[in-house]
């Protein structure tokens, strides 16, 4: 039957494929697919894996036999026994062969498909104690995961330990490979994906995504559209509704999801899909066109980014250099070990010169509120973790972290262009604190006799603090970018990351809309650059409003990057500019924006 969810699109498109549900706890699981001559050895890991498992089970049955009752209490015998009898139940193994033989789905994934699909029927079981097993099959299933992994890496460690999210080396242990695979678009079902796992999914198999939860404007969403594909976040109950295998529309462009289309609205979807691609295409002939404005204005389109490898689209898409380059990336998803100078630099220096003598914008770390450093870390778990110690807090709690970074930066501005970017500050005191370690670092590499190259060092205009001391800010400052998707968090009070006040998000806040002309107006009557890098910058419907109100730098994801140049090519920004005093002026600006 055919219905609809409702949600916040965050990438504009249409995606069609079948639903992979994964709880959010799996997804450090590998997902590739196999080549048809591997589905017998694919099948007969998992069962290896589970035979282990078994075989582990059964031998703490026998020594569970020989305690004292005080030792081995019933339960855990039956506990024991239940785990057993669930592994042995044929259903797991008949469904992963049928996810590796139809799908090519790798032994993980097949594992972890077939265990979405028996949770849900634990799910709608109607006896509380059946129901309750759904935990016992999830754990059984990490268990058979981490034997797998066991079996790749060599081990031999105990296999029935509590359950742990597994590492990203199962991931990593081997290289996806979808030649020759079942070509079926395949789109990701989670309630939760934080910006480390859809990082994980980025060279991924998946040509979309829903989750329930997520603003427009949270980190998982940015990284949904530097990927380019159809995303839908805010959607609620969608990993509820959905079922495995379901056939999906994600409609990118109104935000909603439809469930087990019937052939008529497929066909409709299939017309929308190749529309936009053909419409893509054409503006890719915008590529070389320099942005300039009908009354001759140069335009700067610059590429945010989050690894280094992103240069290469950065400069397939036009871009003028990198406006933001997240750095917080490299630190996610590693457990706590941070990356040394050496790893920093070598990071920073593969984007500089990937970007061909284009300047490459380093942002400092901004790790923290819905970008922890690991799903399990500590920093995002605070009362308030937007309004905590995130960013240049974070960094500056850590002076020696920070000085490691601040190195690595000036080292690879040795190899070209590079600006520093420095976010979330509002206080003098770590304007100070951060020049001051700025300065330690290049005397201490001076000494040391290490290259470093000269360095602009910019602030990011985020919090309505920075907005309202733009002369000190100017003061210390090269140039300023203003992060308006900060910017409107704090100055509304709307947790970005939040779906259910996602409506009170408003990039048009009349107060927003002050804050951001009076920070390029100062700008720019200082005669200093400021640009904008928040997604505001790639919203082609705020383009021309940005131009008017006199903006000339722009940072966004590539993929938008020719849609921005399209309106800047239409745009006569000396004739747009009253009509943006106006939409400034106005107690209502979203009435008319459609002038
Ligand atoms: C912003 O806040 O607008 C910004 C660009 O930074 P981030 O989205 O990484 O917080
Ligand atoms: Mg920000």
């Amino acid at each position: 039957m055919t219905f609809s969810i409702h949600g916040l699109g965050v990438t504009r498109g249409i995606a069609i494929g079948r639903a992979v549900l994964v709880a959010s706890s799996r997804v450090d699981v590998a997902h590739y697919f196999i080549e048809p001559d591997q589905v017998a050895g694919e099948i007969d890991r998992v069962r290896r894996g589970r035979n282990a498992v078994i075989k582990e089970i059964q031998r703490l049955q026998q020594s569970v036999e020989q305690l004292g009752p005080k030792e081995a209490p019933p339960e855990l015998k039956a506990l024991l026994d239940v785990h057993l009898m669930l592994l042995q139940d044929e259903e797991i193994i008949g469904g992963v062969k049928h996810w590796v033989r139809e799908r090519l789905y790798n032994a993980e994934w097949a594992l972890t498909s077939q265990l979405e699909v028996m949770a849900r029927q634990f799910d709608e079981m109607e006896d509380e104690y059946l129901r309750e097993r759904k935990a016992d099959l999830e754990q059984i299933t990490e268990k058979v995961l981490r034997a797998m992994q066991e079996e790749m890496q060599g081990g031999s460690a105990s296999l029935y330990v509590p359950t742990q999210a597994l590492s990203p080396s199962l991931h990593a242990a081997k290289p996806g490979d979808a030649d020759g695979a079942d070509k079926t678009a395949l789109v990701l079902v989670a309630h939760e994906l934080s910006p480390a796992d859809m990082l994980q999914f980025k060279q991924g198999v998946f040509t979309g995504f829903i989750t329930d939860v997520g603003g427009k404007t949270s980190h998982t969403a940015i990284v949904a559209r530097s990927m380019d594909i159809p995303a839908v976040v805010g959607a609620r109950t969608a990993s509820q509704l959905v079922r495995q295998d379901d056939w999906i529309i994600i409609d990118g462009n109104a935000g909603v999801v439809i469930v087990d289309p019937s052939p008529i609205i497929l066909a409709e979807y299939q017309y929308k899909q190749r529309e936009h691609e053909l419409a893509r295409s054409r503006l890719a002939r915008l590529r070389d066109t320099p942005a300039i404005t009908l009354d001759g204005e140069p335009v700067e389109l610059l590429a945010n980014i989050e690894m280094p490898e992103d240069a290469a689209h950065a400069l397939r898409a036009g871009a003028q250099g990198v406006g933001l380059f997240r750095s917080e990336f490299l630190f996610m998803g590693r457990q706590g070990h941070l990356p040394d100078e050496q790893e920093q630099y070598q990071a920073y220096r593969r984007a500089v010169e990937g970007m061909n003598g284009l300047p490459v914008t380093i942002r400092t770390v901004d790790v923290g509120a819905d970008k922890p450093m690991d799903s399990n870390a500590q920093e995002g778990k605070h009362l308030n973790p937007a309004l905590g110690l995130r960013a240049i807090r974070w960094s500056l709690a850590d002076p020696a972290m920070f000085l490691t970074q601040l190195r690595a930066i000036l080292r690879a501005a040795a190899h070209g262009p590079v600006k520093m970017l420095v976010p979330m500050l509002a206080h003098l005191s770590e304007i100070r604190q951060t020049l001051s370690l700025l300065e330690q670092a290049r005397t201490e590499l001076h000494r040391e006799g290490l290259p470093q190259g000269a360095v602009q060092v910019g602030a990011m205009i985020e919090i309505p603090a920075a907005a309202l001391m733009l002369k000190t800010f100017l003061r210390y400052f090269d140039y300023l970018s203003i992060g308006t998707n900060d910017l409107i968090q704090y100055t509304l009070a709307i947790d970005r990351a939040d779906e259910s006040v996602a409506h009170l998000y408003d990039p048009l806040h009349p107060a927003v809309l002050r804050l951001v002309a009076d920070t390029i107006a100062e700008g720019r009557a200082q005669g200093k650059e400021v640009s904008v890098c928040g997604e505001m910058a790639g919203d082609v419907g705020m383009t021309r409003l940005l131009l008017g109100l006199g903006l000339r730098s722009f940072s966004m994801h590539p993929a938008q990057i020719l849609a921005v140049k399209q309106e800047v090519l239409r745009a006569d920004a000396a004739k747009i500019a009253p009509w943006a005093r106006e939409v400034l002026e106005s107690e209502t600006p979203a009435a008319l924006m459609g002038n």
